[in-house]
């Protein structure tokens, strides 16, 4: 059985009767999970002997004309999928709970937190950064798993536990898609079926230029333009970044050197907005 624990007194008293040797695992979610989702509480799994994924649907790291009334909410269906992969305990508190109205202490991330993601959707880290530091202070993780399809995000918070010298090791999890390659993403639902038809395309830009890094190209504006060039004549694609990116710092490169790199990208569909990337 899945433990739901909907307040910070219920999470406190349950992480606090756990034996003291047991290792544990937090998979921090806004739900609406998916297999990629999943994946994630398996991975935590073979790491730890217990394990607390959240579902927390944070305000503080949406901008106001975001999507943050419409983003989906299924719980049930949540719960049913953590029990199913079982996790052991559910957090899900309602912001009212995780913020007191006043707040007025926050994260913020000043180096990696501020191209790409960061540039076009202002304070999204520092509400993720503020966020995932209070559920690590509230479940007290040895361990807290994150996607590589969020890369900036692993790099957000990567950067703030070595910073503030935060006891948790963070693990990141590969990429988990669907079978025509689109990575899974909870803001899949919003596209409509010819959006949904065009949206693999953005994984197939980052494919056209890995294939182009592995017959040797390394020069970073000609693996830009490859890629762009393959989403150009999808109108129903809108780019908002394309972006070959050193894989650490998130600074732009000239050339792709021998540890590689990042190639992210940020698209909308319609008003959906969806995030892709590979390590090369
Ligand atoms: P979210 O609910 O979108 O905040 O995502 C919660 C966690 O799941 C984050 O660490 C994401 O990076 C991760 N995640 C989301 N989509 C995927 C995916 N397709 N494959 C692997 N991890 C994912």
């Amino acid at each position: 059985m899945t433990k739901v624990l909907r307040t910070i007194a219920e999470l406190r008293a349950w992480r606090n009767a756990l034996p003291s040797g047991s290792k544990v695992g937090l998979v921090p979610t806004m739900g609406a999970l998916h297999a990629g989702h999943i994946s994630l509480m398996d991975l935590a799994k073979t790491h730890c002997d217990t394990v607390i994924a959240s579902i927390f649907v944070n305000p503080l790291q949406f901008g106001p004309q975001e999507d943050l009334a419409r983003y989906p909410r299924p719980i049930e269906k949540d719960i049913a999928l953590l029990e199913a992969s079982g996790v052991d305990a559910l957090f899900l508190p309602e912001p009212t709970e995780v913020y007191p109205s006043d707040n007025s202490t926050f994260v913020v991330e000043e180096a990696v937190s501020l191209p790409l993601c960061g540039a076009l959707r202002p304070g999204h880290f520092r509400g993720v950064a503020t966020v995932v530091l209070k559920l690590f202070n509230l479940t007290q993780p040895h361990f807290a798993f994150f996607g590589q399809k969020d890369a900036q995000q692993c790099a957000v918070i990567e950067r703030m536990v070595r910073d503030l010298n935060v006891p948790v090791e963070i693990v990141r999890g590969a990429i988990v898609r669907e079978a025509d390659g689109l990575a899974m993403s909870s803001r899949n639902v919003y596209l409509d079926p010819a959006q949904r038809a065009a949206a693999p395309l953005l994984y197939q830009s980052l494919l056209a230029a890995f294939e182009a890094y592995k017959a040797g190209e390394r020069d970073a504006a000609k693996l830009e333009a490859l890629g762009r060039a393959t989403l150009a004549h999808e109108p129903s694609i809108a780019i908002q970044y394309w972006e070959v990116r050193d894989r650490s710092s998130l600074a732009p490169l000239q050339t792709v050197g021998n540890d590689g790199c990042l190639i992210a990208l940020a698209a909308f569909l319609g008003s959906t907005r969806l995030i892709d990337n590979v390590l090369l």
